[in-house]
């Protein structure tokens, strides 16, 4: 009697400490597991995001040699299905060859298995393109593992598959550390980077990825004023607006902003939906050199300018849209390089205010 009472006791005395102290660890440790679960959930959707992102982008600061074969990468993107991919393409050849050579797409080796075969641009993009959209569908669609075995060969998607089926800059290192234990005897490696040599990955390039991305947009640059930037393409403004002194010494008030372009490509737009009120060549009334190309369309109050254009794509009278294709970047006019001049005003030919922030940079 007495034994089971004090059995009952212990037990009691049992179930108390599990609720008051081991149930309270379990509910704290589901509760992490919950937050943890959470937070992979979203960190995944982020990076699945980010590579949403690569197709949305434009062409970025390309060189005008890769430009030149930007119709014959989009003719050979559509047919291997990875139209998408165009500016990501251009931002590949930039990286294997700026664009010059006969075989800018470096395609050669995927083509006949020897450096150098191929002698004709075209074949280059054309085994070029249908490569990258190989690699892209054995990737998954994912686009930096394509990248990467644009220079690391397929080998490495095998690699990343069994190894978490994403790329990762980790695996990357990996990957080329372990082909360069293998192949180093032969002697024929030297690191591409100084960089890679403390990870011993001197195989290929472990940093192609970023190499090739810097030469891409991932975004429509739009900026977030109530003007829509006007260049196509990454925006990098070269001169401000305001007072700027010449390497004479000489000042003169800037009453614009100047964007980089490139000549006789990157496609300049409308700031704001308007009217076209001047497109023409103009000159200054001394007979000197003025904005050459130019256009200017009404909106509201306000009016934009775009100078030193090589192409007029409005005339005067013309309703445009926000980002309509008005013309194309040039050097028209007095102008040193190509780039686009951009003025914010409030008539004709005065009233000047900065551009910039109107267009939110
Ligand atoms: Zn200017």
């Amino acid at each position: 009697m007495l034994k089971q009472y004090a059995e009952a006791k212990a037990k009691k005395a049992l179930l108390i400490l599990m609720l008051k102290y081991i149930l309270p660890i379990l509910l704290l440790f589901a509760l992490i597991y919950g937050i943890i679960f959470l937070l992979v959930l979203m960190l995944g959707n982020l990076s699945s995001q980010e590579s949403e992102n690569l197709t949305n982008g434009q062409v970025g600061n390309v060189s005008q040699e890769v430009m030149q074969y930007k119709d014959e990468v989009t003719k050979y993107a559509k047919q291997e299905g990875v139209e998408d991919y165009v500016g990501i393409i251009l931002a590949l050849m930039m990286q294997e060859s700026g664009g010059r050579g006969l075989d800018p797409m470096q395609a050669s080796e995927s083509h006949c298995e020897s450096m150098g075969c191929i002698v004709n641009p075209e074949v280059s993009i054309q085994q070029g393109v249908k490569y990258f959209a190989q690699t892209l569908n054995r990737s998954n669609q994912d686009v930096k593992l394509a990248l990467q075995s644009y220079n690391f060969g397929t080998g490495f998607i095998d690699y990343v598959m069994q190894h978490g089926g994403k790329y990762t800059q980790e695996l990357a290192i990996d990957f080329s550390s372990m082909k360069y234990e293998q192949l180093k005897h032969q002697g024929i490696y030297s690191c591409v980077r100084p960089e890679a040599l403390q990870y011993n990955a001197c195989y290929g390039d472990i940093y192609y990825v970023d190499a090739v991305l810097q030469y891409y947009n991932f975004e429509t640059p739009i900026g977030d004023g109530e003007w829509a930037v006007p260049v196509a393409g990454a925006v990098n403004i070269t001169s401000p607006y305001g007072w700027r002194t010449w390497g004479d010494g000489s000042r003169e008030n800037h009453k614009g902003v100047d964007f980089s372009c490139i000549e006789g490509v990157t496609p300049i737009q409308a700031v704001e939906k308007g009217r076209v009120i001047y497109s023409g060549f103009q000159v200054n009334r001394d007979g000197s050199d003025g904005y050459g190309n130019l256009v200017m369309i009404q909106h509201g109050n306000l009016i934009s300018a775009y100078g030193h254009l090589s192409k007029l794509d409005v005339r005067e009278g013309d309703t445009v849209k926000k980002g309509q294709q008005i013309g194309v970047c040039g050097s028209t006019g007095e102008s040193t390089g190509p780039h686009l001049h951009l003025e914010a005003k409030t008539s004709e030919w005065s009233g000047h205010q900065n551009p910039a922030a109107l267009l939110g940079l």
